[in-house]
Formats: C-alpha cells, structure tokens, sequence
C-alpha cells in the first residue's frame, strides 16, 4: 500500500463531513472495508456483547509500516487518494481517511501490523484518541485491529444503542452483505464464542450466496448476466413465485460495494412487474459494474447510496438483464397434495371419507422445477396425420388472428388459429398448414372446469391452464415482441371526446399506440379519431377501451418501457378470452400448446401463474399406487 498523505485543505473539504462510527456494525463496516483495501484474502471478524465491549478484525493484507501506524489514526489521513481529481476514479472502498480517526475517539483501539516489506511488526495502543503506545512487535503479516469498549467516553451515544442481540445481529448483516459481495475472500464471523458465518472464499456467487442465505435459497435463484452500453450486471435473482413480502433480501454491489440504488431497484421490480404478485419483492444479488467516472459514491457518508451520470442507461442494463434471466430460467409451479391422514388399508368412516379433500399448498413452498426441456414419450400417431387439415370455425374470419409459434428448438414456426374474443356465428373454412414436429411433445387436452381452467395432459403430468391468464399473456407477449399486430380498418373511423388529461395522454403517445395496434389521429379540442384497433379488439368497447389505455399512459412516469408496457398490460387484458366464456376446444388445444411448450408464458401480466402442475407420480402417491 502506498504512503499515506494527509489530505490538502481544500480535498478534506470536497469530502462532504459525516459520521462514521454510528453503532458497532458501523465500525465492523470500515474495519473489514479497510481489509479488503489492504488486499487481503481472508478475514476474521470476532464480536463480543453486540460488538459493544469487543470487536476484532484480522486480516492477511498487506499492513501498515511502522512510521506509518500513528498516521492512519489521524483525521483525513488516507493512503488511498492524494488530490481532488482522484475522487472521480475511487476504486477502493475507502477514501476519506477518517473511519480510524473516529473509532479510535470514541474507544479503546489495540493494533498489531506489518507490512510486507517489513521483518518485524508494530503494536499500537489509543485510547480516546491519546495514543498510549507504540513499539516493535513480532507478528505475522497483515493486521489485527481490536476495539474495547465503543463509545465509553461518551455516554450520551452509548444510551442509544439497541440491546446486544440487535447489535450483533446488525454486525452480522453487514459481515453478510460484505460476503456476498467479495466471494473471493473467506470471511468468518464469530459471535459469542460461536462461529455464524464462513465463506469459503472461491469466487463463486454460488458459494458464497449458499453460505451466507442457506441452501434453500441458492437452489430457487436464477443467474442473470448482461451488459449494456458500458454497464455490466451479474448475479442472482429469485424465481416469481419466490418474492417476499419485504425488501430485505435485495442486496446490490456497485463496483464491489454495497449500495442502495432506487434506480436499481427499480429496474430490477420493473423487470419483474407482469410476473411476480403485486406487494411481493424480488430477492436478488446483483453485481453491477459501471466506469468509475459515472457515479458519485459521495453522496452519503456511509457512501451506501449513489447518483449516476446517466440513470437511465443503468436502469435500462440492469432491467433488460433481469428480464432476460427471467425469461429463461423460470420453471411453472407444481401442486403437490397433502398426504392423506387415513391408513388407506383401514376402512374409511363416513366422516373421514368426507373429509378426505384434497388439499392444495401454497405454490411458492413446494416449487419443484421441471427440466427445461420436458423428457417425454413421444406417442406417433397411429394413422398417418395430414400435414394438412381442414379447420372449420364458427367465427368471423376477420376475427382470427394468425401467430406464430416458435418451438423450443426456436426454428419450427407453426400458424395456429388463435381464439377470438367475440362469437359471432358465421361459418367460414380456414386452412392451416401444420408442421408435425418429431420432437414436439403430445399435449392432450382433458377439458376444461368452470368454463375457466384448461386441463391438459403432456408426458408425465397434467397442468391446469388460467385461460384469461394464459391468452392474456401470449397477447401482451406478442405486443410486446413488436410482432405485427393484425390491425383492421375501421370502415366507420370512431371519434372520442375524451377528458383533458386523457387526450393529452393519448395524443403524447400517438406513437407507442399505433405499435399497439391502434391509429389514431388528435381532432384537436379533446377529441380524437381511431381510424384502426387491432382485430382483436372488434366488438369491444373502444372509447372505454381508450379512456383505460389513457389512464395506464398518464399513470406511469417518464419511462419509456414502463408506459409502453402498462398500455400493452391494457390491450392485452382487454383482448384476451374472458374467463367463464364458451372455449372451442380447438382454442384450448391451441392455448395449452402455446402455454406448455413455450418458456415465456409463465405468469399474465398482473403476476398471477398461468399455469399449475400436477405430477403423475404426485396423484399417484395420493391414490396409494406407490409410496
Ligand atoms: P480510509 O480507509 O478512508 O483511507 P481509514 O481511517 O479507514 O481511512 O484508514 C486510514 C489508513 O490506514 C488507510 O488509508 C490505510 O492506509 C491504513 N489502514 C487501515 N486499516 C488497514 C488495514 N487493515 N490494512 C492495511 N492498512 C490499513
Ligand atoms: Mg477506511
């Protein structure tokens, strides 16, 4: 490490004034914080009675010489930055020269150092900011710095500090979070006596995510990789079934530290907006790396909280890499059954056989991933399929919309007739061409309960389908994608009076809505006129359809892909089948098709599972056919 230099005037004074030493954790902070600027590679935090009468840091870095231990207790004394332009490039966590300084006012500070060009080693005493001494002591390389009784000689601070547990749980979740973010260094933390934490220090996210959240949670996350424009982001996040109710499992390293960036966080929830519950929160640990010179980490003292030069392009990276992710390496929720309570030999009372129900769980405890790509046997066909057939509707052809389907291979496209919204009973004849493809799983449909969930079956289980949910979803998908929307003409264009705010809406996005779907033209005071809606919609309500879409335009802030989703989330809703509506069975087989073979269509826009599973191997543990 570098001399340490006392800062000059003027460079103490760009460093905005702050409190270092708050609590213990606080401290723990700094001191690991200064470890790892010191290179090291395995450090040991020790804490006694919440950190309030002892705290201990040991590392393997690089030291601190002899002349230079009193130094580095001294305020704006830093070893890490020398002028004022070095503030643009901080690339080490440390920088204001003061954390030593503070600590050592407020306690009793013992530091053992050597440095590794020196053979043998300091021993340093301060207390209260009076140093008691300072000799030549053999020890190993690196630095041992203990602090006793934190804030002794200032009474008033000590009064409001929380009970030991609170404090040694704080101290444990900055041990934590530093964890996380240096995978690379073995970190062990002992409480008590106790050994709570230790990393093992290989690099690996994984590793150190399994250590420091337990194994439970590493297996339920998905890894995220993505760089844009400069911005590259890693990590892990959480599948959409698995958010929490809090934010507390949202940790965001920015070069290395820890930070709590509102733009992050956004972009990350943005991400998961159409598919995670609403007043649920991702749980995630991201690594996000920009250019030094486009954020200000000196915002705050604690330096947890940052600005960034462009927000805009970090929010965008951050979001496109989650959303990737998402779409990816989400798996469908399965239903298990509860065991039944009865011994299925002993015969059944009436009253236990009435309450022999089967009883569902929550979906988020009992997620079991399915492969990918499901292992299934394939049935052919017995008689030859026609690689053609007729298909007879009794829908207005101009209804029918035409999608089309990518396999999971990504290559075979397959034009499936897709259900229309309105029954209007017209008899036309419809050809469609089908690829059989060799490799596509079987998909049965059973049927349908409550005009409102499909039953399908393919390979080894049967999935229940959220009909709304699910054409809902391929609609907003295919929005979305910015596949072309089939749009009809209106032979007699629609004029609306609309209200102030929601002509201003609509005339603001003229754009974003012809994407949708719509053309639309400002007939100037408060009006407007829609010349063509996507073919989709006919039937529907337009001008109720338009004050809605204007109320998700003018609801949302300036993002872009934000209004632009929460109009698609719109239409979408609006276009999709009505659950407890008539479904041809054709509409199902070709809605299961979409759903079960494609990796997208996990949840509807609102967050809600498009889909359940149930195992074959699950019903028959129920009905006793194996155990
Ligand atoms: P800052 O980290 O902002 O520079 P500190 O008061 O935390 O300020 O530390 C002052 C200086 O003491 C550092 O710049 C560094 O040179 C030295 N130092 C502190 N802790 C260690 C350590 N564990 N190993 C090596 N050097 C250290
Ligand atoms: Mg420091």
């Amino acid at each position: 490490m570098p001399k340490i230099n006392v800062l000059p005037k003027n460079v103490a004074e760009l460093i905005a004034a702050g409190e270092v030493v708050e609590r213990p954790a606080s401290v723990i902070k700094e001191l690991i914080e200064n470890s790892i600027d010191a290179g090291a590679d395995t450090i040991t935090v020790e804490i006694q009675n919440g950190g309030i009468s002892y705290m201990r840091i040991t590392d393997n870095g690089c030291g601190i010489s002899y002349e230079d231990v009193p130094l580095a207790f001294l305020r704006h004394a830093t070893s890490k930055i020398k002028e004022d332009n070095d503030l643009n490039y901080i690339s080490t966590l440390g920088f204001r020269g003061e954390a030593l300084a503070a600590v050592s006012s407020v306690s009793r500070v013992e530091m053992l150092t050597c440095s590794e060009n020196e053979e043998i080693g300091t021993h340093y005493m301060i207390e209260g900011g009076l140093e008691t001494l300072y000799e030549e002591a053999g020890c190993p390389r690196g630095t041992t710095i203990i602090i006793r009784d934190l804030f002794y000689n200032t009474p008033a601070r000590m009064k409001f500090l929380k009970k030991d547990v609170s404090e040694a749980n704080a101290c444990a979740a900055v041990v934590d979070r530093i964890a996380l973010s240096h995978p690379e260094i073995s970190i062990k933390l002992i409480r008590d006596g106790k050994q709570t934490l230790n990393t093992s220090g290989d690099g690996q996210i994984k590793t150190a995510v399994y250590s420091v959240l337990g194994r439970e949670f590493a297996n339920s996350l998905i890894d995220c990789k993505g760089e844009y424009g400069g911005v590259a982001v890693s990590g892990l996040i959480c599948k959409p079934v698995s958010c929490k109710p809090t934010r507390n499992n949202q940790f965001t390293f920015l070069n290395g530290r820890l930070v709590r960036s509102g733009t992050i966080i956004a972009a990350v929830e943005q991400a998961y907006k159409n598919s995670a519950m609403i007043g649920k929160f991702p749980v995630f640990v991201l690594y996000v790396n920009v250019p030094f010179d486009t954020v200000d980490v000196n915002v705050h003292p604690a330096k947890t909280e940052v600005r960034f030069s462009d927000e805009k392009r970090i929010f965008e990276s951050v979001y496109a890499s989650v959303k990737n992710a998402l779409s990816q390496g989400d798996t469908r929720p399965e239903i298990k059954m509860t065991q039944p309570t009865f011994n299925r030999f002993e015969r059944m009372t009436t009253e236990q056989f009435k309450q022999t129900v089967i009883k569902t769980e929550a979906p988020k405890e009992v997620v079991t991933p399915i492969k990918p790509k499901p292992v299934v046997e394939v049935v052919k066909p017995t008689v030859d399929t026609p690689k053609t057939f007729t298909f007879h509707s009794t829908k207005n052809q101009s209804f029918a919309d035409t999608y089309s389907f990518v396999g999971e291979n990504g290559q075979k496209t397959v034009p499936i007739y897709a259900p229309s919204v309105t029954e209007k009973a017209v008899l036309i004849e419809k050809e469609i061409e089908t690829i059989i493809d060799e490799d596509k799983p079987v998909i049965t449909v059973i049927g349908q309960a409550f005009n409102t969930y499909i039953i399908a079956q393919m390979g080894d289980s049967i999935f229940m389908i959220d009909k709304h949910a699910a054409h809902e979803r391929i609609l907003f998908n295919k929005l979305k994608a910015q596949h072309k929307v089939e749009v009809q003409a209106l032979l007699t264009p629609i004029t609306a009076n609309l209200q102030k705010d929601e002509y201003n809406a609509i005339t603001s996005n003229l754009d974003l809505l012809l994407n949708a779907g719509f053309e639309i033209e400002d007939f100037g005071s408060s009006s407007v006129v829609v010349r063509a809606i996507p073919t989709t919609l006919i039937g529907e309500d337009i001008v109720s359809l338009l004050s809605e879409m204007a109320e998700s335009l003018k609801n949302t802030k300036s993002v872009q892909i934000e209004r632009e989703e929460n109009l698609f989330h719109t239409v979408a809703c609006k276009a999709a089948i009505k659950a407890g509506s008539h479904t041809t069975t054709a509409e199902m087989k070709d809605l299961a098709e979409k759903v079960l073979l494609s990796k997208d269509i996990m949840y509807c826009p609102h967050g809600r599972p498009v889909a359940y599973e149930i195992k074959k191997r699950e019903l028959e543990k129920q009905f006793g056919r194996i155990q």
